[in-house]
């Protein structure tokens, strides 16, 4: 089972939200069929989506993270629940790029280094919040940083990291964190954790070192002291049912609904996200036209 936990800094200057997403990134290479390529992207913005629908104050609340750039997979869409619980797809998971020349998957290559990052979080109680910045590096940790310093001026540290193994495909690890600055930060403390966050190893590394999330927040904060907030346990989660699917359907209208292509006598709506099929034959869709 997948894990994130939620640490403070002893004197409030740092939070810290750290996961391990193996399992996750497993079930989505499963469903999606991914390559090499695709997993480390899709894995990267379901940990990225996940770590920051998390922090979410609101329980009821949801965050959806896009990534839409100018490379060959398309657009890469994540959901999170408040909890940490995350769904994924793109719209080409098939894309795979030869390794870059330092030995890492291509996903900048993979994502386009032009085009926008999206956030959009969407609670029960109040309008949505819809936030958008370029893609610096379509990295997705990088862009991540770069979005909470732009759009929500808070100073923060975001990792991602997804390792597979190069001849088998099969993934080894994936997970990430997010530190981000408090008020009560000072500069010197702010010097501290850039010369830890500059000094440690790369994510993936240290979750193969099976350390444990715990040991590596450990490694972040150490110099400050701290605490743990709260710990999840996190899946991936479709929250598709024939209702949601029936009401996206009926938002196409009457026209559209009778000239949707048929299989088998049967109009076929496939969910993006656990590509489960739902079928709607012609009394189906007469039921559906007479209630609109
Ligand atoms: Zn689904």
């Amino acid at each position: 089972m997948d894990k994130i936990i939620h640490y403070i800094t002893k004197e409030g200057q740092f939070q810290l939200t750290i996961s391990d997403t193996t399992n996750i990134t497993s079930v989505a290479q499963e469903i999606h069929n991914l390559t090499k390529t695709t997993t480390a992207v899709l894995g990267r913005v379901l940990t990225g989506a996940s770590l920051m629908g998390s922090m979410a104050k609101n329980e009821e609340s949801s965050l959806t993270l896009k990534i839409k750039g100018d490379g060959p997979v398309g657009n890469t869409i994540a959901v999170s629940d408040s909890k940490g619980n995350v769904r994924g797809y793109m719209n080409d998971s098939k894309v795979e790029l030869p390794i870059r020349s330092d030995g890492k998957i291509d996903v900048g290559g993979a994502v386009g280094r032009n085009g926008i990052l999206g956030v959009i979080k969407e609670s029960s109680y109040m309008d949505p919040y819809i936030g958008q910045i370029p893609l610096i590096s379509g990295e997705i940790a990088e862009d991540i940083t770069n979005y909470f310093a732009q759009s929500e001026q808070i100073p923060t540290v975001c990792a991602l990291g997804v390792l597979v193994n190069g001849k088998t495909n099969e993934l080894i690890c994936s997970g990430g964190y997010i530190i981000q600055a408090l008020p009560g930060a000072s500069e010197k403390d702010l010097e501290t954790l850039e010369k830890v966050v500059t000094e440690i190893k790369p994510v993936t590394q240290m979750l193969s070192e099976d350390i444990g999330i715990e040991g590596i927040a450990d490694k972040l904060l150490y110099p400050f002291g701290y605490e743990k907030m709260s710990e999840n346990n996190i899946k991936y989660v479709c929250t598709c049912n024939t209702k949601r699917i029936t009401k996206a359907l009926i938002t196409l209208g009457k026209e559209e609904l009778y000239t949707l292509p048929k299989k088998d006598g049967a109009v076929e709506v496939i969910c993006p996200f656990c590509e489960k099929k739902y079928l709607f034959y012609d009394k189906d869709i007469d039921k559906l036209v007479k209630s609109i």
